[in-house]
């Protein structure tokens, strides 16, 4: 049984039809990249399936492990495994960013039936996460997000990541606003998570990375729907022509 299983999946937005049928699954472990033109859904799929209350579906079906997503709230969600990095993640005034994930991580943790992490156990992991990932200690004693540069922002969307160990992780362009050392890190968590079972949806149209994650599956959005289902070869074709080739009429 694939781990991620979606089948006609309608989503309206303010009253405006923006997915139209989209049917996918996504296996234990396996990487899929999603792509599209701005404005074709990639992020309304990301943001439905993590449950945000502005995307109404209204047709179809999403299943985690065989369970009925849609009929799961935010949090569960969240506790079910499935986790979410944001296009632009929002800050959180006022609350401290260490606190915030490990109130995330704990919350999984009784989940799945394990003892909550200590302030103190949490921190030794959390700072070995950010040395991981470059990013500065201090900033995990800061509100949420709280003056973070783009890159610092995902970056900290990746520290939830490795510390959440999620089963279904979808990356909303986590590259956007990162620089070299960022994207070697993102790379390595990704495979470092990917062999312990993590599957990912990722959300990107920088070529070299996509071709760093090694994808099973490449998959083109268009106007709600996956209008292309490929390899890495696809991800080449976009790189190489954009995403208007295909609907480009021939020149007479
Ligand atoms: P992508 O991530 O592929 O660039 P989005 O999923 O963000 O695309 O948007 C898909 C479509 O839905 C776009 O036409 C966008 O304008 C529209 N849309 C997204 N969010 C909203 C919203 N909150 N209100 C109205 N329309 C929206
Ligand atoms: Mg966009
Ligand atoms: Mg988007």
């Amino acid at each position: 049984q694939p781990l991620l299983q979606l089948s006609g999946l309608r989503v309206d937005i303010a009253g405006r039809n923006v997915l139209k049928s989209v049917s996918l699954d996504i296996d234990a472990g396996a990487l899929v990249v999603l792509m599209g033109a701005n404005g074709s859904g990639k992020s309304t799929l990301g943001l439905t399936l993590a449950g945000h209350p502005r995307y109404r579906v209204t047709g179809g079906e999403a299943r985690l492990g065989g369970q009925d997503l849609l009929a799961m709230n935010v949090e569960e969600r969240a506790r079910a495994g499935l986790f979410l990095s944001f296009q632009a993640p929002p800050d959180i005034p006022g609350v401290k960013n260490n606190l915030f994930i490990r109130s995330a991580v704990n919350a999984v943790r009784e989940a799945r039936g394990e003892a909550p992490l200590d302030a103190f156990d949490f921190l030794g992991d959390a700072r070995a996460a950010a040395t991981r990932l470059g990013l500065p200690e201090a900033m995990l004693g800061r509100p949420v997000n709280d003056g973070f540069s783009g890159g610092e922002r995902k970056r900290n969307e990746l520290l939830q990541l490795a510390l959440l160990q999620p089963r279904l992780a979808i990356l909303d362009e986590i590259d956007s606003g990162m620089d070299v050392d960022g994207l070697r890190a993102t790379v390595d968590l990704v495979q470092s998570l990917r062999a312990k079972g993590t599957a990912f949806l990722i959300v990107s149209h920088y070529l070299n990375l996509i071709e760093s994650l090694a994808p099973d599956a490449v998959l083109r959005l268009e106007q709600g729907c996956i209008a292309e289902h490929g390899d890495i070869e696809l991800a080449r074709e976009i790189a190489r022509s954009g995403f208007v080739r295909v609907s480009e009429p021939a020149v007479a």
